[in-house]
């Protein structure tokens, strides 16, 4: 992977600008400062190796160099994107799936609320960030990291990972699907709130019908019960609770 590359296979997509990083801390920071230096809409960042990664609440999100498919896409969003800013983790990961179903047949399934599962193993991570004008969001980072190459995986993780070169025949090329997920991605945002996104997010929720715990950073059960889907904002609905909202919590299944 290298910017020319970048360039040359991504040139029929309407970005507003790409940078390309050999190694960098972590491409969200990156995109987040674009945008406060006046960034364009649709921007996007790309690393080869992150140092610094990120996931939500601070942890970290590994991206060893050239094992995975790190970016970032810098959004200026209109006013009913600004009003609807908790369905971008599920829009993100959304263009993932569609685009593992499509082009390489994978069962692919959205652990809510940020990860993307491939045999309940996590694949991909989304972690989405905003700048703010005062009261008033100017920007939205949708982070999307993938597991390309079986080294992209870490090792001692209390949630079970894997990568796309475990999952198919060919060798995974990162520019391609690149490519595949920014379509994607563009079509699922034109259609932002729609009920076409809610209903294909709910349908492609993982463990959906099981009994789930949410855990608390700590570990404790804050709630159990079956999944029966999510509401119009993104937040999950169980049996025994009608929406659990983002914040740090973890979702675990129960073993039955
Ligand atoms: P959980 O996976 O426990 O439900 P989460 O979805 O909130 O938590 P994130 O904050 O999105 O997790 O991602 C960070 C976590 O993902 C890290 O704490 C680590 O356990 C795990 N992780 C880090 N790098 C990778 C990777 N390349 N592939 C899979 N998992 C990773």
């Amino acid at each position: 992977m290298n910017k020319d590359r970048l360039q040359t296979a991504l040139q029929d997509i309407p970005l507003g600008g790409l940078r390309f990083y050999e190694q960098i801390g972590s491409t969200n920071d990156i995109a987040l400062s674009w945008g406060n230096e006046g960034g364009q809409d649709f921007s996007i960042v790309i690393a080869n190796e992150q140092l610094a990664g990120r996931g939500r609440n601070g942890r970290i999100w590994q991206t060893p160099p050239d094992s995975a498919l790190a970016f970032s896409l810098l959004l200026l969003p209109n006013s009913h994107e600004e009003k609807n800013i908790s369905l971008f983790t599920g829009l993100g990961a959304l263009a993932l799936v569609e685009t593992l179903r499509k082009y390489y047949a994978l069962d692919a399934k959205i652990k809510w609320p940020n990860d993307v599962l491939i045999n309940g193993k996590k694949l991909a991570g989304i972690l989405v960030e905003t700048n703010w004008h005062g009261d008033k969001i100017k920007n939205i980072i949708v982070g999307m990291g993938v597991n390309i190459y079986k080294n992209s995986v870490p090792e001692d993780l209390l949630f079970p990972a894997t990568s796309l070169e475990e999952n198919i025949n060919n060798k995974a090329d990162r520019v391609l699907l690149l490519h595949q997920i920014l379509e994607s991605f563009l079509k699922w945002r034109s259609s932002l709130r729609k009920e076409e996104l809610h209903k294909a997010w709910e349908k492609n929720l993982a463990f959906r019908g099981q009994q789930v715990q949410i855990h608390a950073r700590d570990g404790q059960i804050i709630q159990e019960g079956k999944i029966l889907g999510i509401n119009q904002d993104g937040s999950l609905r169980l049996d025994t609770h009608p929406s659990i909202h983002f914040g740090d919590v973890h979702l675990r299944p129960i073993q039955v």
